[in-house]
């Protein structure tokens, strides 16, 4: 019994310190400033939102605004991930992700002030940028780090966890598209790389 209850604690973790996901995503090789800040800001989010560890239940997702560290960090923490469909990714080039509670339907937007960097650089003028911000996003507090606000954020049936894929087919390229992303033009179905949307050339 006592063996079945450390097994189900183990795949329910409770929330960490930042300081506690910062070690582990050391381990990993991210160690960079933006994972610091990506995981207080995770963090924050999950707080704003009363949550006291990250739902098991697909109940929370994150969309976040950039690449690179911050959806690793928000992985990190809250466990929403692309392939669950609990993360999403609307690539604005902000250091910004919104938290939605769907079950409350709650959801806040958190962002980097501007004045961060250069609080950073005021802290620790002798250091290297990249250096000054690590130690920075340690010190600074949440306030003076973020912007929070209370957002209404709406998803269609298809974007949300446990939606079934409805399938399309492309008539140019016969490929199947799924989720509602297709492009009907003048009544005829296309992906929208075929309407024009490709990032790649055939070659
Ligand atoms: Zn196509």
């Amino acid at each position: 019994m006592r063996e079945k209850r450390l097994a189900v604690a183990n795949l329910h973790p409770a929330l960490k310190t930042w300081e506690e996901y910062v070690t582990e995503a050391a381990r990993d090789g991210h160690t960079r400033s933006g994972m610091v800040l990506g995981i207080r800001m995770a963090l924050l989010g999950l707080r704003q939102l009363g949550l006291d560890e990250p739902p098991q239940d697909h109940s929370l997702i994150t969309v976040v605004e950039t690449d690179r560290c911050l959806p690793d960090a928000v992985e990190l923490v809250t466990g929403c991930r692309l392939g669950n469909r609990t993360l999403k990714h609307r690539d604005f080039g902000k250091m910004a992700a919104t938290f939605v509670d769907v079950r409350t339907q709650r959801a806040i937007r958190i962002a980097t002030k501007e004045a961060a960097d250069r609080k950073a650089r005021e802290l620790f003028p002798a250091a290297e940028k990249e250096d000054a911000l690590g130690r920075a996003y340690r010190v600074l507090t949440d306030e003076e780090l973020f912007k929070s606000q209370w957002v209404l954020a709406r998803f269609h049936p298809e974007d949300l966890p446990g939606a079934q894929p409805a399938r399309a087919i492309c008539i140019a390229c016969g490929e199947g598209v799924s989720f509602h992303r297709e492009v009907v033009c003048s009544g005829r179905v296309f992906c929208r790389a075929c309407a024009g949307e490709r990032y790649f050339e055939p070659c």
